[in-house]
């Protein structure tokens, strides 16, 4: 219970973070993006990180966006660092994001 609570705080929290690091920390962004490797697999974790999005859907079995083409930076630029993909693991660890840093990458130790 305690764990749960604890994880739903740290998602919570998320939401700001990312806003804050899209809006006054763009350089920090742009930089930790391009040490950034992979692709989406389209999971949809980062679709319901502390609740499920109002814009999330399934298509043919697929998470999908009806904001795609508009989303916001916190979803176009997710994961943002490591920390983005520690938080999309607490409800997703079987599934891996398809996005990694090398260790030493911009955020590691965030
Ligand atoms: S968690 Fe990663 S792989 Fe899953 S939808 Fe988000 S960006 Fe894509
Ligand atoms: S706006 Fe789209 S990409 Fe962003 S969380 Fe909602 S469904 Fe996912």
């Amino acid at each position: 219970m305690i764990e749960r609570v604890r994880n739903k705080m740290i998602l919570l929290w998320g939401t700001p973070r990312r806003l804050f690091w899209n809006v006054c920390r763009p350089g920090y962004v742009r930089a930790s993006l391009a040490m950034r490797s992979g692709e989406c697999r389209r999971c949809g974790a980062c679709c319901r990180l502390f609740v499920r999005c109002i814009h999330f859907f399934e298509d043919n079995g697929l998470p999908a966006c009806r904001l795609y083409k508009h989303r916001p930076p916190n979803c176009s630029n997710f994961p943002i660092d490591p920390r983005d993909i520690a938080d999309r693991d607490l409800i997703a660890p079987d599934s891996p994001c398809g996005y990694s840093w090398p260790q030493t990458g911009p955020g590691a130790n965030k």
